[in-house]
């Protein structure tokens, strides 16, 4: 049903900033309060009440601005967007609206098409506060509103129509996230709505230059929720298209329990706001050296990461686990610091140390094992004092004792067994043991070399070293 047509997809995503208050108010932002216990005149919209910008808000805006590419205007408007809504009392929202503080950035979503790398263009930024919420399902019969979020300052960030396909739109908005994580300007929690995506989407026939007629999907609450809708969507308008009809501009629910797109109830639906300039907040005037200051302060971001990591020879695969997140790259390049082989710490960050923090749900700011004795460890192996299997005891056993790697092998009877005598025994009681592959294996039937490493491996209980036992047969075989 969809051959012969295109999609075509802007987002807009809103972004809650990380502020310990409200965007015009002192009220705490914190999530999970009392209904209205975080609440005060301005954010109620009790008369009277005027409106102070957050510095901070517009910090992180600056950030977000930066970090995105985009440039940022040195002096924008802050306006008054009219609609009538229970959970918001001032009958509109302050926004920015025909001069946002940041336009024209760009998002590099790391995938490519037709040979060449797909790079969104995002048409804005601009600051704006959230509304409150209205709660259906607490009384009978009546609706009730909690205005603890009225006034939290968010960020939309809205792209052009670029994206082609789900996949890509799904791209992009892990591509936002983890730079938005890297800025650490909003934990980006999509269950406590702190980032919320609503999607513009249309359908034409492949060739046509001008846009199908748009609609907008709200209600995703994951990235692969937003995919699934997009398809569903794009679905439901070729078959409009592809039966003659046209398609009528609407407001969409998706409805995620049963994977359907619903039409919005009206309310949700109004599009037709009247803009006029905020009179009770002066523009925002940005000056070079506060920008200078911002910039300055900017994070390494993923794609600087990424390549610093690929730079170290290391696979896709480690650098993208790596860098996933702004703070496995710290961790990763502490122990580096201790233990200089990159490839050898990237297997253990992204093994053993990766399966501790799933198991105990912990950060990577709070992993048990130091990188000083994790380093400690790997050099070890690297000296050739444990094997592998072993270290994996150890660290194991870091994970609850203040001991040394050191202490702990010895304790526990780990160190690798390099005694050349001790290894002679072990390789002539395992021959003896096995006389017909001992018999084949001299008579230079090679492969059976690896049997023999094991057998011996599991005489010496792990701690042969594995190294030195092959090259004690491979002699063996030769003469
Ligand atoms: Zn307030």
């Amino acid at each position: 049903m969809t051959a012969g047509f295109e999609m075509v997809v802007g987002l807009e995503v809103h972004v809650q900033l990380k502020t310990a208050s409200k965007a015009f108010c002192g009220c705490s932002t914190n999530f999970g309060a009392p209904p209205n216990a975080n609440t005060c005149p301005v954010c109620l919209a009790l008369p009277g009440a005027l409106p102070v910008l957050n510095a901070r808000a517009v910090e992180l805006a600056l950030r977000v601005g930066l970090g995105l590419g985009f440039t940022i205007n040195d002096r924008s408007i802050f306006a008054r967007k009219n609609y009538f809504y229970p959970d918001l009392p001032k009958g509109y929202q302050i926004s920015q609206h025909d001069r946002p503080i940041a336009e024209h950035g760009h998002l590099d979503i790391g995938l490519v098409v037709d040979g060449a790398p797909r790079v969104i263009g995002v048409t804005r930024a601009h600051m704006e506060e959230d509304a409150g919420k209205s709660i259906h399902d607490r009384y009978d019969r009546a609706t009730a509103v909690d205005l603890n979020r009225s006034g939290t300052p968010l960020v939309e960030i809205v792209s052009e129509p670029d994206m082609r396909s789900p996949e890509e739109a799904g791209a992009y908005l892990r591509t936002l996230k983890q730079i938005l994580l890297y800025l650490d300007v909003s934990d980006c929690n999509m269950e406590e709505g702190s980032l919320r995506v609503d999607a513009n989407v249309s359908a034409r026939p492949f060739g046509q230059v001008t846009l199908g007629t748009k609609c907008e999907v709200k209600n995703m609450n994951s990235f692969s929720g937003v995919e699934r809708a997009l398809a569903a969507e794009f679905r439901r308008q070729c078959g409009v298209l592809a039966a003659g009809g046209t398609v009528q501009q609407q407001t969409l629910l998706w409805d995620g329990a049963n994977q359907e797109i619903r039409p919005a109830r009206s309310k949700e639906g109004s599009s037709d706001y009247r803009y006029f300039p905020e009179p009770d907040l002066p523009p925002l005037v940005i000056t070079a050296a506060e920008l200078e200051r911002v910039r300055a302060s900017l994070p390494e971001l993923p794609a600087a990461r990424r390549a610093r990591y690929a730079a170290m020879k290391l696979s896709d695969y480690d650098v993208q686990e790596l860098t996933a997140d702004p703070a496995t790259g710290p961790y990763f390049e502490s122990v580096l610091a201790v233990h200089p082989d990159a490839k050898a710490v990237a297997n253990w960050v992204n093994g053993e140390v990766r399966a501790t923090l799933n198991d105990t749900a912990t950060a990577w700011d709070a992993v048990p094992v130091t990188p000083a004795r994790l380093g400690a460890l790997l050099d070890l192996v690297r000296d050739g004092v444990v094997g592998s299997s072993a270290a994996k005891k150890i660290y194991g056993m870091l994970l609850s004792s203040g001991d040394s790697p050191r202490a702990i092998a010895e304790r526990e009877g780990l160190v690798q067994v390099r005694d050349d005598n001790a290894l002679a025994g072990w390789v002539d009681e395992v021959l003896a043991e096995h006389p017909a592959e001992a018999a084949r294996f001299a008579a230079g039937e090679k492969k059976l070399q690896g049997l023999l490493v094991g057998l011996v491996m599991k005489k010496s209980q792990g701690r042969a070293d594995p190294k030195l036992v092959n090259q004690l047969l491979s002699s063996r075989a030769a003469g």
